[in-house]
Order: structure tokens, then C-alpha cells, then sequence
């Protein structure tokens, strides 16, 4: 995971390996971020005898937050394909660094499930924080977020509004710029991801 990030952060990686590496990277840590997750014991017959086994207890809801999040969704549901998906659109206003929400569509009853909320850059933590209450709004209970590179800003953040909310990341990078940015991060990561 550690020789893909270092290679997605390298200025000279263009679009078409970075988002090869992201997806890499995703598949990585969503098998760390589902480890916790809670299955029921089960029991199935194979063709010869029972056999023990275990089963996911909850739905799994995967939410990335746009643009950034779509590099690592395809990857992931790849490795949970039963998962059902949100989308939430957040944009930093330049001179505040608010986050203003662009685009919200969610699955129903997200109480009993799962949420994963991917955003591969937790900067200020100002858009995971709007994200996090508006699924608390609509109803979820139980979210773990996945973040590639994370400013130890944006984790104090989080954590001061949602305390024992499990957060995954790859990198704990040294701060934030004046204009947001994560330093060393890796630039911006929808340009980065897209081309734009
Ligand atoms: N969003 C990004 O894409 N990069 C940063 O460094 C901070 C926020």
C-alpha cells in the first residue's frame, strides 16, 4: 500500500496509473476496513457434510463523497459487489474552505446498515464532517470512514464531532497550506484523477 501511495503522490504519475494505483490501494484498505464488521455464525451443507460458516450481519451501504471518492468505488465493489451505493456532492467554497453539498441521493433505511463513507482526502475535515452528520441525519447508525491520505487537522476534526467514529487511512501527513491542501499530499486528487 505504501509503494502504490508513494507513487500516487509522485507529480509525474498521470491519470490512467494513478487511477490503476487509487483502485489498488482501495482494495488494500477496504479489506482492512471490513475486518470489523460483525457476521452471524451460519451453517451450510456442501455436497458432503455441514459445514460451519459465517455471514455478513448488515447491508453494506458504500457512500463516496464526489468526485475523488469514484476512484476508489469501482475497485471496492469489485470486492463487496452486494453493496448498495450513495453519492454525496461536496464542494470547498475557495475563500472559506466551507464545505456546500452539490448533490445528495442516498439508498433507504440506512439504520440497520453498514455506511461506508469513502473521501480519499481528509484535509480540513470539513466535508467528511457534513458528510458524517448528514448520514447521522438520514438515519445511519453505524459508519466507518475509508481516507487515503489524512491531516492530523482533519482527523482532530472528526473526531471532536463524532468520537468513536473507526476512521482508515493510509498516510497521516505532517499539516494543511493556507489554501486547505494536505502537504505533502498529493495535489488535488479529482484533478489528479481526471485530468482536469
Ligand atoms: N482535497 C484534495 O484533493 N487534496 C487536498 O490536499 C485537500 C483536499
Amino acid at each position: 500500500m505504501q509503494h502504490n501511495l508513494t507513487r500516487v503522490r509522485d507529480r509525474r504519475t498521470e491519470p490512467e496509473e494513478f487511477r490503476r494505483l487509487l483502485g489498488e490501494i482501495a482494495s488494500l484498505m477496504i479489506y482492512e476496513a471490513t475486518r470489523p464488521l460483525r457476521v452471524k455464525k451460519i451453517s451450510v451443507r456442501t455436497p458432503l457434510e455441514p459445514a460451519a460458516g459465517s455471514r455478513l450481519e448488515r447491508e453494506i451501504v458504500l457512500v463516496p463523497v464526489l468526485r475523488a471518492g469514484l476512484g476508489m468505488l469501482n475497485p471496492i465493489l469489485e470486492i463487496i459487489p452486494h453493496a448498495r451505493v450513495g453519492f454525496i456532492g461536496l464542494k470547498r467554497e475557495e475563500s472559506t474552505l466551507q464545505a456546500h453539498f452539490y448533490h445528495k441521493s442516498l439508498p433507504k433505511e440506512l439504520g440497520p446498515c453498514e455506511v461506508i463513507l469513502v473521501d480519499p482526502m481528509l484535509a480540513t475535515g470539513g466535508s467528511a464532517v457534513a458528510a458524517l452528520d448528514f448520514l447521522r441525519e438520514q438515519g445511519a447508525r453505524r459508519i466507518r470512514l475509508v481516507s487515503l491520505v489524512s491531516a492530523p487537522e482533519g482527523i482532530a476534526r472528526v473526531r471532536q464531532s463524532h468520537p468513536t467514529l473507526p476512521i482508515f487511512t493510509a498516510a497521516i501527513d505532517r499539516t494543511l497550506n493556507e489554501a486547505g491542501y494536505i502537504l505533502p499530499g498529493l495535489g488535488d486528487a479529482g484533478d489528479r484523477l481526471f485530468g482536469t
